[in-house]
């Protein structure tokens, strides 16, 4: 039997900040079932939401989220998250994160649907690459100990605490016993993909199984049949190992999308949720190109942005562009299942009903209701990873 104070299961965004925070009291480790670091979050691409200073900024960013959500909200995490995006970004660049920066050395901030004002900062179209390789260096130069490929089947209470049992990287069984677990297991999109044989931009992963344990342990839910699209899948990866896409920040440059007849299907720079449903009502019509294999999708004009933007601002899209032969040209796009909206119940800490138990990240409701603004997504778990990393080092010295 292995014994920790605090364990973190899962290395994503959420886990490792949460074993970032966590570890400061010692005796922490994070088990992940892959290597360090593989996760949704590794896949991020288009950037993420950082208000200006000043509480007028915070007030807008505030009232985008609840609109955006159609005011589905747990009101408290979001005043928390807007709270602490800014700090939290702070250490991520103090640790060593380059976002895109104007000439003149402010961050660049870009548009995207459903924002009042242009907020998203950038590392080209990598953010999730950049985020990850900081946390992990972070994490590797501390004195957290890392079980890789380290799978978590199941977790219980126990006297003093928790236990979890866990497959071994050589296959063997093993118990771990800790004071505090936080768990960072992500959402379970690509298994709702899977159910529904859609297409994803998830890359396949079981986070879906620890998500089952621990409803079954009684932790309620909040809109847990919620998931959110992104508009612009790339047809051409629809059924791959990975399903691509477009990032939406790409909506800052003048294209539009265009029906089988090349007409245009209206503005595009609204939210995913009236987008990605425009879209579904127009394919019904009969409006989507058709193509081999039940896949259909509507044209997104990349022809309106110069080849050099692309290649700068997106490389990641113009690889894939480059491998398709399709520089240049327009490429059909469709929505695909991207993101778990709804989740677990959790205190604002992460707190749950068994003592020493948290939940972070993706896998946690109440932030995005109806509708996730882009670059929500990684900061929801950086934010509240942090927060339920500290949350458990706190109850750990107290108990
Ligand atoms: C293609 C793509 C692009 C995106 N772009 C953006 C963007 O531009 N901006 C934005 O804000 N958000 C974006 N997102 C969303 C964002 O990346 C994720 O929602 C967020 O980072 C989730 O972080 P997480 O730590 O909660 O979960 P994940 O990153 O999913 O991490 C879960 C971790 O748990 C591990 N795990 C799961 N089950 C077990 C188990 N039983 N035992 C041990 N380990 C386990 C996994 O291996 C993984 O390490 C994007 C997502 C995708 C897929």
């Amino acid at each position: 039997m292995l014994d920790y104070s605090i364990v973190v299961v899962g290395s994503g965004a959420a886990g490792l900040m949460a074993a970032i925070h966590a570890a400061k009291g010692g005796g922490c480790a994070v088990l992940t079932d892959g290597p360090l670091g593989r996760s949704n979050s590794i896949m991020a691409q288009g950037g993420l939401q950082l208000p200006r200073p000043g509480a007028a900024a915070l007030r807008l960013f505030e009232e985008d989220i609840c609109r955006s959500a159609r005011d589905e909200v747990d009101a408290a995490r979001v005043k928390t998250f807007v709270e602490n995006v800014a700090s939290t970004m702070e250490d991520l660049v103090g640790w060593g994160l380059e976002l895109d920066r104007e000439a003149g050395g402010d961050f660049v901030r870009r548009s995207a649907g459903g924002l009042s004002e242009p907020r998203v900062v950038s590392v080209r179209d990598q953010i999730g690459p950049a985020i990850v390789k900081v946390l992990r260096k972070i994490v590797e130069q501390s004195s957290i100990e890392i079980l890789e490929h380290t799978k978590v089947v199941d977790l219980r209470a126990c006297a003093g605490g928790l236990e979890l049992d866990v497959l071994m990287r050589d296959g063997d069984a093993k118990q771990i016993r800790a004071k505090a677990v936080v768990v960072c297991t992500g959402g379970t999109t690509y298994a709702e993909a899977q159910r529904k044989s859609q297409p994803t931009t998830n890359p396949a992963n079981i986070n879906h199984e620890l998500f089952e344990r621990i409803r079954a342990l009684g932790i309620p839910l909040i809109q847990a049949d919620y998931y959110q699209y992104q508009p612009f899948g790339v047809v051409d990866t629809w059924g791959k190992d990975v399903g691509r896409c477009v990032p939406e920040s790409i909506t800052n440059y003048p294209v539009r999308l265009l029906d089988r007849d090349r007409q245009d299907i209206g503005e595009i720079r609204r939210d995913r949720y009236e987008l990605t449903n425009l879209m579904f009502d127009l394919a019904d019509k009969g409006r989507a190109v058709e193509i081999a294999g039940g896949r259909r999708g509507f044209w997104l004009t990349l022809s309106d942005v110069p080849v050099e933007t692309l290649e700068t601002n997106f490389p990641k899209v113009y690889r894939l562009l480059q491998r398709s032969d399709t520089v240049g040209q327009d490429i059909l796009v469709y929505p695909f299942l991207h993101y778990h909206l709804g989740g677990f119940r959790t205190g604002p800490a992460g707190s749950t009903a068994i003592p020493g138990l948290y939940l972070a990240g993706e896998m946690v409701g109440g932030l995005h209701g109806r509708n996730r603004l882009m670059g929500n997504g990684i900061t929801d778990s950086l934010v509240h990873g942090a927060i339920a990393g500290r949350a458990a080092r706190e109850y750990v010295a107290g108990s």
